[in-house]
């Protein structure tokens, strides 16, 4: 009998085993992808990809395996303040922040993007501006933080990859695990579900079977903007780049992913194509454009009706392939569609290939009247006018889990079963969502159950 079985091995699973692991308990790790060193994308090797699951998402490390930037901020990347208070929550960041350290973290340097001067001209135009602590390790570093910290785990307690839980039943005062495949259940007393966001669909079957409800889910879509490099330059004097928060009537608009020097690529997920931002470190030549997504969100009672608001717009500009749909600003002022002949003498040279037309036929009015309401008041923080040439690129998109009722230590209604990081739908960061697991680490630690 294990006393504590966390599974799901992303950012969040990690932080909390490398909490209990400061006590003799015997714990256990499952997740259903593979060790880090094996993960491995066929897509990246320019091969095609015929995996059940994509090794870019799921395995030891989960998506902190990607950009590992942390953020240290309660501004943005979740609501774990909500749980644990703000100084708190800011608290356990520090702790995030100081065991990436320990385990080699501190070669990226932290740096702010804090900047009170601008904070106080955006307001009077109209803005917040959301700031944070940033250490950014880069996908090199992060993986070899996270391995040495597989390392040091492995010691101590025990794991198993590639494994799926198809049935968790709660007992009197434990909990069988049922393993797919395998006629050998796993008995622990304490459960902690960290299956992160790729673990969506799993868990709302395992929430609907332990009786746990999941209330509203949070989508973000938001059309991507590209825009001439220099157009920002009076407000990234100080900082490579910042985010703006302009609150609407009904709705919040924010800036997401600002990559100055950047490009616009295709970015697929849940079966639709999305048009992002990389960042011109990732790219071999960097452009003289500069994008960003302006981010609005809406929240819907269930995952299915999320899904299927999603499905239904980005599914629609997709038409069955990769297509992207993409406006001149000038244009979708005028009301007119944007075609492959105006674009022959367009300023802003697109980064990415789109189809060029009307995004007024296909976005909803949301999300066009928030560029345009966003537009006015950068105008005025700029003193200067948006480059009409600027475009427009419809739709990028954020998905999260459904939000399930913990208490402040992430316990659920089925006792001593506990849910964190992103599949709480609290966290939606690498710094939360491994705070979240230290958090539960140390209230565990101090039950005198284990
Ligand atoms: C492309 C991309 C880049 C990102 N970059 C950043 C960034 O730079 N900075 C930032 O703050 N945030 C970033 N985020 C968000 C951030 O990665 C997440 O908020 C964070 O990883 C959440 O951690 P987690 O442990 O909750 O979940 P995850 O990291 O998703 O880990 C979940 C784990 O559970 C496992 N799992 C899933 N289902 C099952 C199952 N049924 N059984 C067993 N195991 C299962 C998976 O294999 C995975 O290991 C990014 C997100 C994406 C999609």
């Amino acid at each position: 009998m294990y006393d504590i079985t966390i599974i799901g091995a992303g950012v969040s699973g990690i932080f909390a085993a490398h909490t209990l692991i400061q006590k003799d308990l015997r714990i256990l790790m499952i997740d259903i992808g593979k060790r880090l060193e094996e993960r491995d994308c066929p897509l990246d090797r320019g091969e095609s990809c015929h995996c059940d699951s994509c090794a870019k998402y799921v395995g030891f490390g989960g998506l902190g395996k990607s950009e590992g930037k942390y953020n240290y901020t309660n501004d943005f990347g979740g609501d774990l303040e909500s749980k644990v208070g703000y100084d708190f929550a800011l608290k356990l960041m520090e702790e995030v922040d100081h065991t990436l350290c320990q385990y080699g973290g501190d070669q990226a340097v932290m740096y702010s993007t804090e900047n009170p001067s601008l904070v106080r001209k955006a307001k009077k135009a109209g803005f917040e501006i959301l700031s944070t602590k940033v250490r950014h390790l880069g996908t090199r570093l992060s993986e070899s933080v996270l391995q040495r910290m597989f390392e040091r785990l492995k010691t101590t307690m025990d794991f198993r990859f590639q494994t799926e839980v198809s049935r968790i039943h709660k007992k009197d005062d434990y909990f069988e695990l049922i393993i797919s495949g395998d006629s050998k259940s796993i008995f622990s007393k304490k459960v902690i579900l960290a299956t992160g966001r790729s673990g969506n669909e799993w868990l709302s079957d395992q929430c609907a079977s332990l009786g746990i409800l999941q209330n509203l889910t949070r989508v973000d879509l938001g059309i991507r903007v590209e825009m001439p490099g220099n157009q920002l330059d009076s407000i990234l004097q100080d900082s490579f780049e910042t985010k703006l928060q302009y609150v609407g009537e009904g709705f919040t608009a924010t800036t997401y992913c600002m990559n100055p020097k950047g490009r616009i690529i295709r970015k697929y997920q849940d079966g639709l194509v999305m048009a992002d931002g990389q960042n011109y470190r990732e790219q071999v030549n960097g452009s003289s454009n500069l994008n960003f997504t302006l981010f609005v969100p809406r929240y819907f009672s269930t995952l299915q009706e999320a899904n299927q608001y999603v499905h239904s717009i980005i599914g629609a500009i997709n038409q069955g392939g990769d297509r992207i749909l993409a406006q001149r600003f000038g244009d979708l002022q005028e009301n007119r569609a944007t075609s492959a002949t105006t674009m022959s003498h367009n300023r802003v040279t697109p980064t990415l290939s789109a189809d060029y037309g009307s995004l007024r036929q296909e976005v909803p009015d949301l999300y066009i009247q928030s560029v345009q309401l966003f537009f006015d008041s950068l105008e005025k923080l700029l003193e200067q006018p948006i480059d009409e040439d600027t475009l427009l690129y419809a739709l990028d998109g954020k998905f999260y889990s459904p939000r399930i009722k913990t208490d402040t230590r992430f316990e659920t209604e089925v006792s001593h079963l506990y849910v964190i990081g992103d599949c709480s739908g609290i966290t939606h960061s690498l710094s939360q969502a491994a705070a979240s697991g230290i958090h539960v680490g140390k209230s565990l630690l101090q039950e005198k159950t284990l």
